[in-house]
């Protein structure tokens, strides 16, 4: 699936109004919440401490929104390094696995058995393949039954340069959420901010990348992460 023209001006124009106005949203957003907390034994008296603890959830849903925004929206010229594809995906691994293990999930690298270069701003790119394994990781969480969930992510020489996977076997997609998964703000979740794959498609094409995404209800998804190798 193709992000279009229009989603990426959206996404520019929302980015810029983001920046300009999340420091005058932010201050407002922390002094609500300072009260909120005040008040919080007064309203549990009244037996609606509920109320504040939706209220405090709330604020920091939008803060997590203006947050990710700010971080996305900055110029991204990347910072180009070059790294070993295979050693940043250990990387990343390293950081999530345990996190993984607690959740019911394990984590398996099919490495390239070469060493495969790209030349990429490896936070960001370190981000976008995070971003992937946190859904994964609620998708696996929400499907019922005592299936053990799994993470593959599988390097391959691809014709544009090499091909990361990135498969689970969590609840998958129906073809309404998977037409608009790239889109700014598009969530199915109580909590989600809807920014996490607009962002990464973003700076996956800022790589001359692409990502790509196969889905199946019930049974799981793929991610298809292309990037160019350094020749
Ligand atoms: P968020 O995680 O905050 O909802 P994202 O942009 O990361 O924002 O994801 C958008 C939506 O795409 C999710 O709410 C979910 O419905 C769907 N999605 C993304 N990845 C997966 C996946 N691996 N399995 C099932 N659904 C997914």
């Amino acid at each position: 699936i193709e992000q279009t023209a229009y989603q990426n001006d959206k996404l520019a124009m929302l980015g810029k109004i983001a920046a300009a106005i999340a420091h005058e949203i932010r201050n407002p957003l922390t002094s609500i919440r300072g009260f909120i907390q005040l008040l919080r034994p007064h309203l549990l008296q009244l037996g609606k401490d509920e109320y504040a603890r939706i209220i405090v959830a709330e604020i920091d849903r939008a803060n997590d929104i203006i947050y990710e925004f700010l971080n996305s929206s900055k110029p991204t010229a990347p910072m180009k390094q070059e790294v070993s594809i295979n050693a940043l995906l250990k990387e990343v691994i390293l950081l999530t696995e345990s996190e993984a293990l607690m959740r019911g999930c394990l984590i398996q690298l099919e490495a390239y058995e070469e060493t495969l270069l790209v030349s990429i701003d490896v936070k960001q790119v370190k981000q976008v393949i995070l971003n992937i394994m946190k859904n994964s990781l609620d998708a696996i969480e929400e499907i019922n039954g005592s299936r053990n969930g799994r993470i593959d992510v599988i390097v391959q020489r691809s014709p544009e340069g090499v091909e990361i996977t990135l498969r689970d076997n969590g609840k998958g997609m129906d073809r309404s959420t998977l037409s608009r998964l790239f889109d700014p703000f598009f969530t199915t979740k109580e909590a989600g901010t809807g920014l996490g794959l607009s962002v990464s498609y973003r700076i996956i094409r800022n790589h001359g990348g692409t990502i790509r995404v196969d889905s199946v209800p019930d049974e799981g998804t793929s991610f298809m992460i292309n990037l160019p190798l350094i020749s």
